[in-house]
């Protein structure tokens, strides 16, 4: 299976067919899809302005869509290489995190679904590597009460998610699947409530 450095280069390949170079491409986001494979290549498309249906896109394009896949994955690796140092440390330390932090890095490591947007069309807009910051910078601090990404305040509790977990805390205002850790108890609550307040309507 290749990997993602090798699928890259085949997508700067000039010599390459392009339909080989839109499909390298895409089995990149098998490897890295913040939102998940279908809405991770419908935010790629709509950025770097091609259709995402269009299946010889202008190469220029194809390659400004990998940059910011790029970019992106070099934030969360940095991340994730910091986190497994801290977390090492702390194991030394015999220091204990609370489990739920734990718990989502496992079920996220590399950056597959980090931001899960189970809508393929509804994704925050902002560049894929900004979004990851603000995200990131969300779980180095206390849990908040709003979306990390885009600041909302409506968060609705959605089931039957097409990623594990398979419920979760979901933003209206630009689809991500909040990761539990980032928010309050009472924020969690809340999205509880609001999921129930939509199904009685
Ligand atoms: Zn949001």
């Amino acid at each position: 299976m290749a990997g993602f450095r090798s699928l890259a280069r085949q997508v700067r390949d000039s010599r390459c067919d392009l339909a080989l170079r839109r499909y390298s491409l895409r089995k990149c986001l098998e490897r890295f899809a913040p939102y998940g494979h279908r809405a991770t290549w419908d935010h790629l498309c709509s950025r770097a302005g091609f259709d995402p249906e269009d299946r010889s896109p202008d190469p220029a394009r194809l390659v400004a869509a990998l940059e910011e896949l790029e970019e992106a994955r070099s934030v969360w690796l940095a991340y994730e290489a910091e986190f497994a140092r801290r977390r090492k440390k702390e194991k030394h330390d015999g220091l204990r995190r609370p489990g739920s932090v734990d718990d989502w890095h496992r079920l996220t490591w590399g950056g597959f679904g980090v931001a899960w947007c189970d809508d393929p069309r509804v994704h925050p807009r902002a560049p894929l590597a900004e979004v990851l910051r603000r995200l990131i910078s969300a779980l180095e601090r206390e849990p908040g009460d709003h979306c990390p990404v885009c600041g909302g305040e409506r968060l609705t509790w959605r089931y039957d998610l097409a990623h594990e977990p398979s419920s979760g805390p979901v933003c209206v205002d630009c689809g991500i699947v909040v990761p539990r850790p980032v928010l309050t108890p009472q924020a969690l609550a809340a999205a509880r409530r609001e999921r129930r307040m939509l199904v009685s309507a």
